[in-house]
């Protein structure tokens, strides 16, 4: 079977990998210059550092399991999780029941009431009964306002924007969920990092898909997916350089971003409305090349409007500053929507903007730390999950025969991670060759 696949994230090199070893012939389309999507990477002092944070729990087994398989399950490093939250000038530590007890900005019982609802979201298995709740009316309610006000409300409009009061509470279940499953035997939170970075698995992946015969072509768009009588025929296909091309393919999986789909084909009106249905956010993260730690957390959340970024993740808090030549790396992230400023600014000016709020995080803080610092943007990073997505939520199945799609919108409940884009795409990969294999 011939099988062309868009987008050369986790997702669709997956994809591209299990149908290759299936000894399937598969051509992958990425446009950007380099493999890896959302957690593709460069080079920062020596070593490979990802465009966005990026770090593994526990449960992410189907990732943990490609690893193995793939000889690189020594490069997994797990940490206990060094979490904080950031309220009115003072950092508090969160990662643990007993941080919870200690958070002074609500009340004894404001913590008590917080520490109940924890146990009861980490204890729920059926998700589904949450469906038709927002996140904020269900923090209100349980949580209570107080709680409400100084924890869930700047992290979801951080997160959401103005979004930030529909996003259904499976989204935030998801995150309950995911954090119990990643406490180890001794029940400490764990975060797991591929040493080397990201960059290890999509290199490996490049190379088996390419030892089976796989093509992989980056710098080249998918201008259009070719249908002939309701069934796909193949693509239509561009390098940088070169003219559009059209290639055959008998099975074309896309993995890319949901509403990106329609701009490809015609599709059957109440598809594409789907498809059109979910609105992603955005995301600006800033990597500060330090020459001193800023604090001894790796993953500080924001609960201040005034501070410009919802997020301060010491990557070298998780992983040695060796691997970056001694230099120790900070992200300083936001979701943004797509009116947002800064899409607008330059890195110099975004970066001189956030200098000051730096100060607050260590007030030691000092502009000669800076060795050198990037700005990454991306208007595609965060499915916007809202009440009853599961009625909204496109099927990877698309009405055109032989055409699948795979993008992190339909992971949920999961929230987005590479862990279920791999598995999403193994498992689209798995039905598309499946449904074939019936057809012929
Ligand atoms: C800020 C941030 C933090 C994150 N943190 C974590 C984390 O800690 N842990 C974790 O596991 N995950 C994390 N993730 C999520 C993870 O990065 C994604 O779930 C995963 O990388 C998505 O992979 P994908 O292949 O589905 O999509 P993408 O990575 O989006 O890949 C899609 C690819 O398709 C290409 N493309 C689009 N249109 C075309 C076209 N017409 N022709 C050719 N190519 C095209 C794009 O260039 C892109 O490379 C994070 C994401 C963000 C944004």
């Amino acid at each position: 079977m011939k099988v062309g696949i868009i987008g050369g994230g986790v997702g669709g090199l997956g994809a591209a990998y299990y149908l290759a070893e299936r000894g399937h012939q598969v051509a992958l389309y990425e446009r950007a210059p380099f493999l890896g999507g959302l957690a593709s990477t460069f080079d920062v002092g020596g070593g490979r550092l990802e465009r966005f944070y990026h770090h593994l729990f526990l449960s992410d087994t189907t990732i943990i399991g490609l690893l193995n398989e793939l000889g690189l399950g020594d490069r997994l490093i797990w940490e206990d999780s060094k979490t904080a939250f950031y309220y009115k000038g003072k950092i508090y530590p969160f990662s643990t029941p007993m941080d919870l007890l200690r958070f002074k900005p609500v009340s004894l019982i404001d913590r008590v009431r917080l520490g109940l609802v924890t146990v009861y979201l980490q204890r729920v298995k059926n998700w589904r009964k949450f469906e038709n709740t927002t996140a904020a009316s269900f923090m209100r309610k349980w949580a209570g306002k107080r709680n409400y006000e100084v924890i869930w409300e700047p992290l979801l409009k951080g997160k959401f924007t103005t979004y930030h009061d529909q996003i259904a509470m499976p989204w935030l279940w998801t995150k309950f969920a995911t954090r119990v499953s990643s406490r180890d035997k001794t029940f400490k939170e764990k975060l797991g990092y591929i040493r080397g970075s990201w960059g290890v698995l999509i290199d490996t992946l490049e190379e088996r898909i390419k030892q089976r015969g796989g093509e992989i072509h980056t710098s080249t768009s998918v201008n259009r997916i070719l249908t002939e009588g309701g069934r796909v025929t193949g693509l239509e296909v561009q390098s940088q350089e070169g003219q559009p091309a059209q290639r055959p393919f008998d099975l074309v999986i896309a993995t890319i971003p949901s509403f990106a789909l329609p701009r490809l084909l015609e599709l059957p009106q109440e598809y594409a409305a789907k498809l059109h249905g979910v609105d992603y956010e955005g995301a600006i993260a800033v990597i500060w090349v330090l020459r001193q730690s800023l604090s001894p957390i790796y993953w500080l959340n924001i609960a201040d409007p005034d501070i410009p970024f919802l997020l301060v993740l010491e990557q070298t808090n998780l992983v040695p500053s060796s691997e970056y030549g001694g230099k120790h790396i900070v992200y300083t992230a936001n979701y943004v929507t797509r009116y947002d400023p800064r899409w607008s600014k330059s890195p110099e000016e975004i970066v001189q903007e956030y200098i000051p709020h730096m100060k607050k995080i260590n007030p030691d803080f000092d502009e000669s730390w800076i060795e050198t610092y990037y700005v990454h943007k991306e208007p595609a990073a965060q499915p916007i999950v809202t009440v009853n997505y599961s009625e909204k939520m496109p099927s990877t199945r698309t009405p055109v025969k032989g055409l699948w799609l795979a993008a992190m919108s339909q992971v949920y409940p999961e929230d987005r991670g590479t862990n279920y884009s791999l598995k999403l795409a193994i498992e689209v990969a798995r039905q598309a060759e499946e449904e074939m294999g019936r057809a012929e």
